[in-house]
């Protein structure tokens, strides 16, 4: 598995430490780097959800949670102290229908540099998830990123046919 520290033989040096984790990422969530800016001018105040898994909290908790996105998406709404609302007594209350976003975490893509982890996890170098384990991880982070860039494609489309529209009309108008 290369010769990265963190991969061994028998999987990824990493265990949740859970209700014990002193620095947990159920919240609360940092704001956006100041070094983006959403396209879509979304708030950065919730959890991304794929479209199976706003239908699946929504049927086990109801609407309450649920925020519906500018890009066509959905997130789950953050606490006033930008922690999750399904973050009780330092365990996830919804675990059976837990989000990609979380599934996989630590890992994130990063553009330049492939796959990275979050280096603010306590659980980092602590025991090892096993292969299995940590190719679902990793098969939750690629069932996000595609959705959300094909999420990207189709508002881009449907924008620019709206921007075509409008300035169809307003041509018409002007003959
Ligand atoms: S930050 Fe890491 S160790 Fe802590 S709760 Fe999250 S995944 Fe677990
Ligand atoms: S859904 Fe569960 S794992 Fe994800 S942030 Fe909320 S409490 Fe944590």
């Amino acid at each position: 598995m290369g010769n990265n520290s963190m991969l061994k033989k028998n999987g990824f040096a990493f265990t949740c430490l859970k209700e014990n984790c002193p620095n947990s990422c159920c919240g609360p969530f940092k704001d956006r780097s100041p070094d983006h800016i959403s396209v879509f001018s979304m708030d950065h105040d919730g959890i991304p959800l794929l479209h199976r898994e706003a239908e699946a909290i929504t049927k086990e908790r109801g609407k309450r949670h649920i925020v519906r996105l500018n890009d066509g998406g959905w997130h789950i709404r953050l606490r006033h102290d930008r922690s999750c609302p399904f973050w009780v007594k330092g365990l996830c209350s919804i675990n059976n229908i837990k989000p990609a976003l979380c599934i996989a975490y630590p890992f994130y893509l990063d553009a330049f540099s492939g796959l990275n982890v979050h280096r603010t996890c306590p659980g980092l170098n602590q025991g090892h998830t096993d292969v299995e384990t940590t190719k679902s991880m990793l098969k939750a982070l690629k069932e996000l990123y595609i959705e959300l860039a094909d999420r990207a494609l189709a508002k881009i489309s449907n924008s620019v046919k709206e921007i075509d529209s409008k300035c169809c009309n307003r041509q018409k108008k002007v003959v």
